[in-house]
């Protein structure tokens, strides 16, 4: 297994954000984390990432510490704020992100941007972006060195429909092609059918783990959202 999560807790203080949650995933599998907000989602990431450490159980990535193999891990975060009147272009904005090799980064960000479909932007400030645009050069950034994980927190928040799409479109694309293991977090139930084979749903604590069809019921849902999930059914239509 890839990625193994043992009994992690993490608490912010006094404050539990997660409780014993465990979970293993193999290489080249594309996984969801479902919860509502405020469940930990974004505490977990973290934890797998490095940038947090476990209160109490362990996060394992490859047989080490995340911490150890940071740079195998691409990441697109939740919140990427910046001012969009500083003057930077996409293609100065990805230089940023440094390559391992030297000589190679002029060629991986062209390649990194075709590969999300924005060849045409690089010259482009990074402020005139769209939503949607903007986090496909996020994740063009996050492919720039070959990584074995990547991870996507909310990719779609404040994107349209179609944008949305495209994105789940690109992670799923990025999985297959590039054998990559994905985790993309979400609160929304509507993309797991669709995109993933297996679900962690949490919820501080793991409400389940598994095939979609078979762990995502009617009892899950009330655990994550409360009994008043017919608000999600009102979703079922957003990716088609
Ligand atoms: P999600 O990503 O699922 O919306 P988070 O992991 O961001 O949830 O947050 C889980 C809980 O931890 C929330 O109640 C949040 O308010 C709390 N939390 C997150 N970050 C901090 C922090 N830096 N300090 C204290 N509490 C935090
Ligand atoms: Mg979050």
């Amino acid at each position: 297994m890839l990625i193994k999560v043992q009994n992690l807790s993490y608490k912010f203080n006094d404050f539990t954000a997660l409780e014993n949650v465990s979970f293993e995933i193999a290489k080249g599998e594309i996984v969801a984390i479902i919860g509502p907000n405020g469940s930990g989602k974004t505490t977990l990431i973290k934890n797998i990432i490095g940038v947090l450490e476990p209160t109490e159980g362990s996060v394992m990535i490859d047989g080490k510490k995340p911490k150890e193999i940071r740079h195998k891990i691409g990441y697109v975060p939740q919140k990427f704020e910046f001012d969009k009147t500083i003057p930077i272009s996409v293609h100065e904005f990805m230089s940023l992100e440094k390559c391992g090799k030297k000589g190679h980064d002029e060629k991986n960000i062209i390649e990194a941007l075709r590969e999300v479909g924005l060849e045409d932007v690089e010259e482009k400030q990074l402020g005139s972006l769209s939503g949607g645009q903007f986090q496909r050069v996020m994740i063009a950034r996050a492919l720039l060195h070959e990584k074995e994980i990547l991870i996507f927190d909310e990719p779609s928040t404040g994107i349209d429909i179609a944008g949305e799409k495209t994105i789940y479109d690109l992670i799923k694309k990025i999985n297959e092609e590039r054998g990559t293991t994905c985790l993309i977090v979400s609160h929304e139930l509507n993309i797991v059918n669709k995109y993933t084979k297996k679900v962690i749903c949490i919820n501080k604590e793991m409400v389940c783990f598994g095939a979609p069809e078979i762990v995502i019921t009617k009892e899950t849902l009330e655990k994550l959202y409360g009994s008043d999930t017919g608000l999600f059914h009102a979703h079922d239509h957003h990716i088609s």
